[in-house]
């Protein structure tokens, strides 16, 4: 049963994919259970996280800009 953070972890992931970004797309797996990219289907995806990492940053100002 997902809990209230759960439910913002998910939340913020899909506005994440609304502004262009994909799932993480890394084998570091600390990267990965701190990004709030990373596909649900993924081992080390971190259902408490609920703001972006410094690599989902990274990833927005290399789609975006600078
Ligand atoms: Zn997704």
């Amino acid at each position: 049963m997902p809990n209230d953070t759960n439910i913002k972890c998910v939340t913020t992931h899909e506005v994440g994919h609304s502004v262009g970004l994909a799932h993480t797309n890394v084998v570091n797996s600390t990267l990965k259970s701190q990004s709030i990219m990373t596909s649900g289907e993924d081992s080390f995806v971190n259902w408490n996280n609920t703001s972006p990492s410094s690599y989902d940053k990274d990833e927005l100002l290399s789609k975006w800009g600078y």
